[in-house]
């Protein structure tokens, strides 16, 4: 990897047009992106993390430059581990603000040589968040505008089936 790769650190529980947003903006901006999940052995999430991986894989099928991962542990060493030079994040509403200015500030006092740079959200995801679909899902309501059409069934299916 190189200085051209940034990488898109998330939950992604589950991936849901507002990240897919972001993520074909940041391929418009850079030569490789790498969407990367990060598993975090303290929050279970609603999905594995396989199927998450697998609704991303599908979801950015279509884009030649994007790549999904995933990894444990500290970000920056994920960073450092790659060489990748650029994290993307994304900010909705300031609600955000204040936990992405305090990850970024910790993240360049461990990796000075790491740089986060934040895309505002489309106006169309500013509400968007992977919890709501969840809720949303959960009660069986209609999330098709929510999520990426490809993953739709794999959403409801894990929310709403036996298997949940
Ligand atoms: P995390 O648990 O790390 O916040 P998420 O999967 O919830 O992981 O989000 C990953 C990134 O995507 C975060 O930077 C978040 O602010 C951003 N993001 C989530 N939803 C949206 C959206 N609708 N528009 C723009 N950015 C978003």
């Amino acid at each position: 990897m190189s200085h051209n790769v940034c990488v898109y650190p998330g939950s992604f529980d589950p991936v849901t047009k507002g990240h897919m947003d972001i993520i074909t903006r940041a391929a418009k901006l850079f030569p490789e992106v790498v969407v990367a999940v990060l598993i975090n052995p303290a929050k279970a999430g609603s999905f594995t993390v396989e199927k998450r991986l697998n609704m991303l894989r599908k979801a950015c099928a279509h884009l030649e430059n994007v790549r999904v991962d995933h990894f444990d542990g500290l970000l920056v060493d994920y960073m450092h581990k790659t060489g990748a030079k650029v994290v993307v994040r994304g900010l909705r509403a300031v609600s955000d603000f204040e936990n992405e200015f305090q990850m970024a500030q910790v993240n360049h006092q461990m990796a000075p040589d790491v740089e986060t740079l934040f895309m505002m959200t489309s106006p169309e995801c500013a509400y968007l968040s992977s919890s709501v679909v969840r809720e949303i899902a959960r009660f069986d309501g209609d999330i098709s505008d929510f999520v990426p059409p490809c993953i739709l069934e794999d959403v409801k299916n894990t929310l709403t089936g036996n298997n949940q």
